[in-house]
């Protein structure tokens, strides 16, 4: 919990670390924004011209982890939106892994054969400014009736080869211990479920939401496993280490997902110091995520080589514990970014080949000027490759959102 002087005189000690008065004095205006920092001029207009694309929230305890006054803060920059978001992209899609072609039923994701992926809200704590689900987070056609979570089990049920469901979202902890005591109930009922996992941020964006009821309850339903999802050093603070103290006393195994973000977290100073204080807390690094290709993040990602250059140095530098795995989620499943699965650069794209052999053309163009640390073999792209289309120019979505007349171009 931060100094009593730090919080503000409308909380007492205990409404702080009261997840739900959290949740219910989460910030969404500038000027609310403005009672922990200076925003810019530039984060201000952009509060206000990304209202209609994706929902801005901030819970106070992520809003104190801020520096009031760097705007390259990486807290600030994972959470409140800047005019790049309404630049041009070199994508014009909000769903590059069709996960909208992969639900049987809604918000269901059905891609790997024995395992599912159940996004059972679109309520997040804070809306990440990267979010892979940004179609769908915080809008309120995505949110589940209680018959429509039941046409999920119903559809979990009657497919036998799934044995482990992911319950993610949005943020499956947003859900109150009734919700959730009603929901895992009925999947421990299905014999063929053998793990749930959980997909949650709550132990960085809100950690008082991990109460002792919370852990019970979940200790009662194991196996559980949950992943979270520390992006830099300065989240791992003393709460969210207590958080991940009262889940591991649970019994709750707890690993870590990480999204490679430009200017972020993509060094290897910051990267080892994220890992080893994982470790530290014992989470197992798990994942190190390629930024996806959602419209309206090219400001957020890297060039596949920075990631490659950095899991490189840390091999032999620390733990192996603390290093992850460096992926990319691709509609044909995740593949190691590592030079097993990595064939080489085709131009404005990265080849590699996906587990059961198909080959991806990861539209990743270098930055003007920029020097790779590392460089990829020159490869040809074969006929055969799968890829997204690249088009640069305002994605539709946000151009029609902001009123914008400007149009993508096909590359
Ligand atoms: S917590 Fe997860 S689902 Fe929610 S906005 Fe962040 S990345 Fe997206």
């Amino acid at each position: 919990m931060p100094a009593p002087s730090t919080i503000p005189a409308r909380a007492t000690p205990a409404d702080w670390t009261n997840w739900r008065w959290q949740m219910q004095n989460r910030i969404h205006s500038a000027e609310a924004l403005a009672d922990w920092i200076h925003p810019t001029p530039d984060e201000r207009a952009a509060i206000e011209k990304t209202d209609d694309i994706f929902r801005w929230n901030v819970t106070p305890y992520y809003a104190h982890l801020m520096d009031a006054d760097d705007p390259s803060c990486p807290i600030r920059r994972q959470v409140v939106p800047t005019m790049d978001e309404l630049g041009p992209d070199i994508v014009n899609g909000m769903d590059p892994l069709d996960e909208t072609g992969h639900s049987p039923v809604k918000n269901l994701i059905h891609n790997y054969e024995d395992r599912v992926a159940f996004c059972i809200t679109a309520e997040c704590a804070v809306y990440c400014r990267y979010c892979l689900r940004k179609r769908m987070v915080g809008d309120a056609s995505f949110f589940m009736r209680t018959d429509e979570h039941q046409a999920a089990l119903d559809y979990i049920a009657a497919h036998d080869e799934i044995r482990d469901v992911l319950l993610t979202g949005g943020d499956p902890l947003t859900f109150n211990e009734d919700n959730l005591e009603w929901l895992l109930s009925r999947l421990r009922a299905i014999d063929h479920v053998e793990l749930i996992r959980f997909g949650t941020r709550m132990p960085v964006k809100l950690p008082y939401r991990i109460t002792d009821a919370l852990c019970d309850l979940l200790a009662r339903h194991h196996p559980i496993w949950v992943n979270t999802h520390f992006n830099h050093p300065k989240e791992l603070t003393d709460d969210a280490a207590a958080a991940i103290d009262r889940l591991k006393s649970a019994g709750v195994p707890v690993g870590n997902q990480t999204v490679l973000l430009r200017g972020i977290n993509d060094d290897v100073e910051t990267m080892k110091a994220l890992n080893e204080g994982l470790v530290r807390m014992r989470v197992r690094p798990y994942y190190l995520y390629q930024a996806q290709l959602i419209g309206g993040t090219a400001h957020l990602r890297t060039p596949i080589e920075t990631g490659m250059h950095i899991l490189r140095e840390l091999r032999g530098r620390t733990s192996g514990f603390a290093i992850p795995d460096y992926v990319l989620d691709t509609p044909h499943g995740k593949v190691p970014l590592n030079r097993s699965y990595v064939k080489g650069r085709a131009g404005d794209r990265v080849l590699m080949e996906s587990y059961d052999g198909t080959l991806w053309a990861e539209p990743n163009p270098l930055p003007d000027a920029y020097e790779p640390p590392l460089r990829l073999p020159a490869v040809e792209l074969p006929d055969e490759a799968d890829t997204l289309p690249m088009e640069r120019g305002v994605p539709d979505a946000i151009a029609s959102a902001v009123g914008d007349a400007s149009t993508s171009v096909p590359d």
